[in-house]
């Protein structure tokens, strides 16, 4: 079967990967000049799924009016005269229920240990250098972050995931570069078996290995409409 995968991320590569490993003729089509140069390229590269939170959690909507309120925020919220968007964002503050977070928490951690799995088979079969470092430590810098990851640990608590609550002492010696942090954490939490490593590296070596399984890579080409008939995506309009 012929199949075009629309964009060259960790998520397009991979998916890449896999079509060709089950027979599928497969071209990957990249408005950049190479793989990884999106998200991609500046993610953190953490492999958590025993952390991994929905952002609709309780306690978040305070959070984010706080954050949109500094000049720093990472958030970026353009109210509209649409429907659509209060209708998403009266959904998204239902979901910040603690009942509703802990269905969604728990869903999340499903697919992110099974993706997880899928990594560590991979690995077994194309053993490549990416940067990868074992643990993963996450700081919180007050005691109201403290308070607000409350759900978090009682989720990993009752799904029997290891980890390790820190005071900040205990955090610096995980990470003795905290020595030269100018805000100090207040406290953390610390599970041994998440991963991470550098994403852009580990998506190049793997674009490697899907070219040495015929995958076509096709870079500067900008993806600009999909074509459909009869309910079918039938071709993909480029420049
Ligand atoms: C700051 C930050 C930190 C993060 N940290 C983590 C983390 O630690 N762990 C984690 O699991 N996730 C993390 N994420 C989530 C992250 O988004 C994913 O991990 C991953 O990088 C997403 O990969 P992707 O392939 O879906 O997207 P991308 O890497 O963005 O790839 C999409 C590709 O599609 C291309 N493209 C888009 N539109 C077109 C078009 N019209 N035509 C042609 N090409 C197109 C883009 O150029 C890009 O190369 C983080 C996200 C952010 C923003």
């Amino acid at each position: 079967m012929k199949t075009i995968v629309l964009g060259a991320g960790v998520i397009g590569v991979a998916t890449a990967y896999y079509l060709s490993e089950r027979g599928c003729d497969v071209t990957v089509i990249e408005r950049e000049p190479g793989v990884a140069l999106g998200t991609s390229f500046g993610n953190a590269g953490v492999i958590a799924p025993g952390y991994v939170t929905p952002w609709a959690a309780p306690g978040m909507p305070a959070k984010l009016i706080k954050y949109l309120l500094k000049p720093t925020s990472p958030l970026i919220f353009r109210p509209a005269l649409d429907a659509a968007q209060w209708r998403w964002i009266a959904r998204w503050l239902r979901e910040c229920d603690l009942a509703r977070f802990r269905v969604n928490k728990q869903r999340m951690q499903r697919i992110a240990y099974y993706s997880r799995e899928c990594l560590h088979a991979f690995r077994a079969q194309h053993a490549f250098e990416y940067g990868r470092s074992q643990g993963y430590l996450q700081l919180f810098r007050s005691d109201y972050d403290v308070e607000l990851a409350q759900p978090a640990l009682n989720v990993l608590r009752d799904a029997g995931i290891a980890y390790r609550e820190l005071d900040a002492d205990a955090c610096a010696q995980i990470e003795p570069g905290l020595a030269w942090s100018r805000v100090k954490p207040v406290a953390g939490v610390y599970l041994p078996d998440d991963e991470a490593g550098d994403c852009a590296r580990f998506t190049r070596e793997l674009r490697a290995v899907c070219e040495s399984r015929g995958v076509k890579f096709v870079f500067d080409t900008e993806v600009l409409a999909l074509e459909a008939a009869g309910g079918k995506v039938t071709g993909v309009r480029v420049r």
